[in-house]
């Protein structure tokens, strides 16, 4: 089986890397893709760079180019949804793109034509998901992750994005990655661990709590590998 798991920033990465410890890399595309096998599982790791076009031109290689058949994701979020604190981890159910705007032709946000506001996860993964998180005693919660061309620190568009697509994370790649295998017919499980609250501190903490929430989130996904494997 081939797996890719991937993330937007080296930071997120990172502690994926220090657990194969061995891999190669595989240059294309301007952007380095690290290989190694695990157990039976051939795995591809990237971080693409921020934004959704990135993240949808990686998650587009990761799958074309690698032949990767499942698609992981592991990074950071801001928490819009009240409940989630720093470190708490959230799993997408379903993502949308909260900066996609044709309403004055009467379209709801983040709706295109022959296009969908909202992208479903894969059932089985998040199945998967939840039963590692059992197995480990930590909560993982499920919900609507809103992503967007843009680092959200006011409390102002935070609610908006709430209120519009019943968001509970925010974050600027998800659904670039959710898109591109839903048309490609590749199951995806987004996972982010909160680093900010998407309000006026959320600099500061992001910058705080990047590395430390990565790492909660980079631990999740290979736990989950082990079930995966199976
Ligand atoms: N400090 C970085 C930029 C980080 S952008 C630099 O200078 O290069 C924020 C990244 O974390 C994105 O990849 C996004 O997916 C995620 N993220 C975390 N909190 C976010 C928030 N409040 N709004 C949007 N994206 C957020």
């Amino acid at each position: 089986m081939k797996i890719a798991i991937m993330g937007a920033m080296i930071e997120e990465i990172t502690p994926l890397l220090e657990r194969f410890k061995e891999y190669e890399t595989v240059e294309f595309a301007k952007n380095k893709f690290y290989t190694l096998k695990y157990k039976s599982i051939d795995i591809t790791i990237a971080y693409s760079k921020i934004g959704k076009v990135n993240a949808a031109l990686t998650a587009s290689i990761l799958i074309n180019r690698f032949g990767a058949q499942k698609l992981l994701f592991s990074g950071v979020a801001g928490a819009v949804d009240e409940t989630l604190h720093i470190g708490d981890l959230i799993a997408a159910d379903s993502l949308a793109q909260h900066d996609l705007d044709i309403t004055v032709f009467g379209h709801p946000y983040g709706f295109v034509p022959e296009s969908k506001v909202f992208i479903k996860s894969d059932e089985k993964l998040l199945e998967i998901a939840h039963e590692t998180a059992r197995a480990l005693n930590l909560t993982l919660k499920n919900g609507i992750i809103a992503t967007g061309d843009q680092f959200i620190n006011s409390r102002e568009k935070k609610e908006w994005i709430k209120k519009t697509f019943n968001a509970n994370a925010i974050e600027m790649e998800g659904a670039g990655v959710a898109f591109v295998c839903d048309a490609l017919n590749v199951p995806f499980f987004i996972l982010r661990a909160i680093s900010d609250a998407a309000d006026a501190k959320a600099g500061f903490d992001f910058d705080e709590f990047l590395q430390s929430s990565s790492k909660i989130s980079a631990d999740f996904i290979i736990a989950m590998l082990e079930r995966i494997s199976i």
